[in-house]
């Protein structure tokens, strides 16, 4: 019995420690990006290896990004560049209106579980043009666009409803769709979910200020899988 007992307190050591292990590698992924995104704000580029022995080096040994970062096409908002990252630093899928569609959260997928990323950013953007478009539109999308438009609508009506001014109904819509893209990841992956519950990706959503620079965090649902039952 005292044995049992010994080799019980072992296990749950062991458990512990791999979740807290686990959850500072994110949070670590996290901080490296914010800390890349204030160097961006106030002008101090790090110096990154972006030259020739760099990418002989991930070449030969192979990528391992430490960051997904999920975000628009916008050319105003090169995730790199906004968060001062270097060559293989992190594995980037852009969509206009950085939404996710099967390829895009296959994409997701490979860096989460073959190039082992702890995090994944959802990043949307202030005056996003695929949003705007979103909420200006009339009649029934159409076509390629049309079916990125699809995507953003749900977070359009919501804005719709909700009111305000232009601008007001704009920002509310692109926190819905950052919210609902972490959704689509959580419901229409197996992966993605299964990772977050052990312990090895952390999700996180945000939007990016075209003007000042800045990336804010933003809170992502609790319960994503809850809208299941509705
Ligand atoms: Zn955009």
């Amino acid at each position: 019995m005292k044995q049992f007992k010994v080799f019980l307190s072992l296990v749950i050591v062991i458990v512990f420690s791999s979740f807290v292990f686990a959850g500072s590698v994110c949070d670590e992924s996290l901080q490296k990006l914010m800390d890349g995104n204030k160097r961006y704000v106030d002008g101090k580029f790090a110096n990154k290896d972006v030259g020739s022995t760099k990418r002989q080096e991930l070449s030969s040994k192979g990528q391992k990004p430490f960051a997904i970062v999920v975000t628009c096409s916008d050319s105003r908002v090169p995730p790199e560049i906004l968060f001062d990252q270097g060559l293989g630093d992190i594995f980037v899928v852009r969509v206009a209106g950085n939404v996710v569609d099967p390829i895009a959260l296959g994409s997701v997928e490979y860096g989460a579980e073959h190039l082992n990323s702890p995090l994944v950013f959802i990043l949307g953007h202030t005056k996003c043009g695929a949003v705007t478009a979103t909420l200006e539109a009339k009649g029934k999308p159409e076509g390629n666009i049309g079916a990125i438009v699809k995507k953003i609508q749900p977070a359009a009506a919501v804005a719709k409803k909700k009111g305000g001014t232009k601008e007001e109904m704009l920002e509310t819509a692109i926190h819905e769709n950052i919210k609902n893209v972490y959704n689509d990841m959580m419901k229409n992956s197996k992966i993605l979910p299964h990772l977050v519950h052990e312990g090895k990706l952390k999700i996180v959503g945000g939007e990016y200020d075209i003007t000042t620079g800045k990336v804010a965090m933003m809170e992502l649902p609790k319960k994503a899988e809850s809208k299941k039952s509705h």
